[in-house]
Formats: C-alpha cells, sequence, structure tokens
C-alpha cells in the first residue's frame, strides 16, 4: 500500500542499473559496448566515488542517455517501481530541463524546447494504474550561466500544475563564485511565489549560510547540525527542513559512515528542525527508499519514533500535497477491526 513521500529524487538516479543497462543494449548504444556483462555496469554504476564532483559525472553519463526522446520511457517505469516496490504516494522529481534538450540544437532552441521536457515528463508520470501524485522541481544548475537559470526560474512560474518549486544544483565548489547571483535568483523565485530548495551544506564546500533564508527546504543541509549547530534555531524559525538522503553520503565519499548521521537527528530533534529522509538517486545507489528507513533503523541511528516524525514530516513539508497526513488515515480505515470476528 502506498504510503510514503519522497521530498528528493533527482531523474537522473532514479533508474535502477538493470533497467538502465537493458535499454542500451536494446538500442545498440555505444555504451552497451563497454558493458556486455550485466554485473560489470552495476558495480560501474553502484560503486563509491570519492567525491561529490566525481559523482555527478555519472549524472552527466545518464543525462545522455536520456534525452527528450527517451523520456517516457525512463519516467513511466520509475513511477511503477515507486509505486508498486517503495509504497510512494507522492513523489518530487527534480531534473535541470536544459540538460534534456537536443543538444544539436542552438541555445534558444533548447532553452525553447525545455518547456516540452516539463510537458513529456508529466504525460508519462500519469499512469492511472499506478496513481502516485508526481511533481517536478527544476534545478538551476551552478554549471549553466545566469541566463539559462533565468529561464528555468520561468519556466517553473508558468507551469504551476506540474511543477511544484526550483532548486539549484551542480557542484557546490562553483556556488561561491556566484553567490550574489543565486541569491538574487532565489529572491525572484521568492517574490513571484514559487517554493525552493537548494543544495546546501551537503559537502564541507557548500557552507553558504547566505543563501539559507530565502529557500523553504534545505537540501541535505547535513554540515548544519554536524559542524554549525547554532544555525539550528534560525532553521527551525523559519520552519525549514532538512532533506537527508543518507546512502548518498557514502556514495558521494562525504561521510565514511551513516553513524555520524546519529548526532544530525538527535541535534534536529533537540532544536526542533524536522528531518526528511530521501532517496536522492535510488537507481544508481541502488537503495530505494524502504531501505533508507530500514538502514537507518537497524543500525541504531533511528527509532520507530523519530521514523514515523519524518515520515510525518515528508508530508508536512511537501510543495504539493494538499493534505497534512493523509497515510494516517488510509492507514487506520484499513487497520479497523472487523467487529464480526470479535
Ligand atoms: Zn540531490
Amino acid at each position: 500500500m502506498p504510503l510514503h513521500a519522497d521530498l528528493h529524487r533527482h531523474l537522473g538516479g532514479a533508474i535502477v542499473p538493470r533497467i538502465f543497462w537493458r535499454f542500451l543494449h536494446r538500442t545498440g548504444h555505444p555504451l552497451a559496448s563497454l558493458y556486455p556483462v550485466y554485473e560489470e555496469f552495476e558495480m560501474f554504476i553502484t560503486r563509491p566515488r570519492a567525491s561529490l564532483s566525481e559523482f555527478l559525472e555519472l549524472h552527466s553519463m545518464v543525462e545522455q542517455v536520456q534525452g527528450i526522446e527517451n523520456l517516457p520511457y525512463f519516467v513511466k517505469k520509475l513511477v511503477r517501481g515507486a509505486f508498486v516496490f517503495e509504497g510512494i504516494l507522492y513523489l518530487e522529481l527534480r531534473h535541470t530541463p536544459y540538460y534534456r534538450t537536443d543538444a544539436r540544437l542552438s541555445e534558444r532552441d533548447r532553452i525553447h524546447q525545455m518547456r516540452e521536457v516539463v510537458k513529456v515528463i508529466a504525460q508519462a508520470a500519469h499512469l492511472p494504474e499506478f496513481p502516485l501524485r508526481l511533481r517536478q522541481i527544476l534545478c538551476m544548475h551552478s554549471r549553466l550561466p545566469e541566463h539559462i537559470n533565468r529561464a528555468i526560474l520561468d519556466l517553473a512560474h508558468d507551469e504551476p500544475d506540474t511543477v511544484c518549486g526550483i532548486d539549484l544544483a551542480g557542484p557546490d565548489t562553483l556556488y561561491g563564485e556566484r553567490l550574489q547571483e543565486h541569491i538574487a535568483m532565489f529572491r525572484y523565485a521568492k517574490e513571484s511565489g514559487l517554493k525552493t530548495t537548494c543544495h546546501l551544506y551537503e559537502t564541507p564546500n557548500g557552507v553558504y549560510p547566505e543563501l539559507l533564508p530565502f529557500v523553504d527546504r534545505i537540501g541535505h543541509g547535513i554540515y548544519i547540525p554536524l559542524k554549525a549547530p547554532e544555525l539550528l534555531s534560525q532553521i527551525a524559525d523559519r520552519g525549514q527542513c532538512l532533506e537527508v538522503c543518507p546512502t548518498s553520503y557514502l556514495k558521494t565519499g562525504t561521510l565514511q559512515s551513516l553513524d555520524t548521521l546519529k548526532l544530525l537527528f538527535q541535534r534536529c530533534e533537540e532544536a526542533g528542525v524536522d528531518v526528511v529522509i530521501c532517496t536522492d538517486n535510488p537507481g544508481l545507489h541502488d537503495v530505494r527508499l524502504p531501505f533508507e528507513y530500514e538502514n537507518l533503523l537497524s543500525l541504531d541511528i533511528i527509532d520507530f519514533k523519530q521514523l514515523r516524525r519524518c515520515q510525518d514530516a515528508a508530508f508536512r513539508h511537501a510543495f504539493a500535497w494538499p493534505h497534512a497526513r493523509p497515510p494516517d488515515s488510509i492507514l487506520h480505515t484499513l487497520t479497523e477491526p472487523e467487529p464480526s470476528l470479535y
């Protein structure tokens, strides 16, 4: 039964390796010849990387395969998998639309084609037999020039039925040199009524307190409770939450062990800051949402009460979920004992 919400998942990281590998072989993609055996491909995709920047190279590879013409195939597969295997009821799927456009077109035409990308994803995600609610978060990117990021913001604004918010992604080592520009972007987004999240405090390089006042949620933010806990009271006052994606930190070399997250959950709880557990890249990691939960429980990083609070918080902080705690009512209805049995 679908019960969960995932607020931080990248389209480029959402396809499990086997579906991706089969697609490469079926379509005769050049990458297929590099990996004739599935197991070697899976090992290549899921092995930990030394840094976030190195990990993001994987996304670039996936983006080349997931061009606009192939998006319906991948989106349908990921919606089906999220509904059936992960029990996901609400999903915010993020991507940088410019990187899904046809690279052979001029920049102007690629900007124009971004709208089609958003529409294609929305149409492909509408599967009556797997009725999860999917909304898109459009990612500005730290490698893209200002005018393209601005066009992404304008597109988000124009598509309120399918796009629920905006983000800034890409290597966080690049944020600093254009910080004022990014602040202006987020200010503009907030003023035009968009919901905002931003990859921040994910690594020791991503420490930009100047951006914090302009986001509704914080993408990762783990270095706030771990290294700058004095900021937590402001985060609580603003009602922001942290989108924590545990497996990512192992795959990007950000943390050596998930045990470190125990302190994060403790400090956030004490400060009244909500934590939402997300997947980031369940396909590239080969770890789906229920296993993120289970890992944290079995490693004794959180208990079941904390898990429940995180799961409730996911619906509360969702950008486009109409109710506060829908699973409760569903659960109570379904678990009501049959009077005739007693
Ligand atoms: Zn992310």
